[in-house]
């Protein structure tokens, strides 16, 4: 499975010249539930994660919501464990709808996407205030090229750099081409 040329298919993954949420410009765009859209292939994904955790105890897959949904359901039905998820209640990612972890219990954190690392950290951190222990993260795509950190072991099944620039620096621009908002076209 080429999982680049599966986020390009469903137009997850685009190139050109973007201008990102945050103003910066980039020559990619990323949206991950594009290509979650059949759950054929979020199954897939699923099942890419989870194998790399079959000779490791988890007794439960947590994802920040709402992206981690798809993909954190995806991987906890190929381990066979339970799935739960945390949410942001205005500001802060907490564990909420009746959800209860048991003292030491061994959780994944499944994220589709990680950049910073930010969510995935404010995830665990949720989890860990409620007696869970996180073993370790996972993603389908880690655009921080290796270098996020959220403070346990960490794998994602695809690297990339994705190298963002200031408008005034933006060597796209230089060379003449116009940014466009993702979606605009
Ligand atoms: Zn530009």
């Amino acid at each position: 499975m080429d999982i680049l040329e599966h986020f390009r298919h469903t137009d997850a993954l685009l190139d050109g010249h973007f201008i990102l949420s945050s103003g910066l410009h980039s020559a990619n765009y990323l949206q991950c539930a594009l290509a979650l859209q059949q759950p054929t292939d979020a199954a897939r994904f699923g099942q890419a994660i989870a194998e790399h955790y079959r000779d490791t105890d988890i007794d439960t897959v947590a994802s920040p919501a709402i992206g981690g949904l798809l993909i954190g359901f995806a991987v906890a039905s190929a381990l066979g464990v339970r799935f739960i998820w945390t949410e942001r209640q205005p500001g802060e990612m907490t564990v909420r709808r009746g959800f209860t972890l048991s003292a030491g219990e061994r959780i994944l954190a499944v994220e589709d996407v990680i950049t910073t690392g930010g969510s995935t950290r404010e995830c665990i951190a949720a989890l860990e205030s409620r007696g869970g222990r996180v073993i370790g993260a996972a993603s389908i795509i880690d655009r921080s090229n290796g270098t996020a950190d959220v403070g346990v072991a960490r794998i994602a099944l695809v690297e990339m750099d994705v190298p963002t620039y200031k408008p005034e620096a933006c060597p796209l621009c230089a060379s003449g081409d116009t940014a466009v908002k993702p979606g605009s076209r």
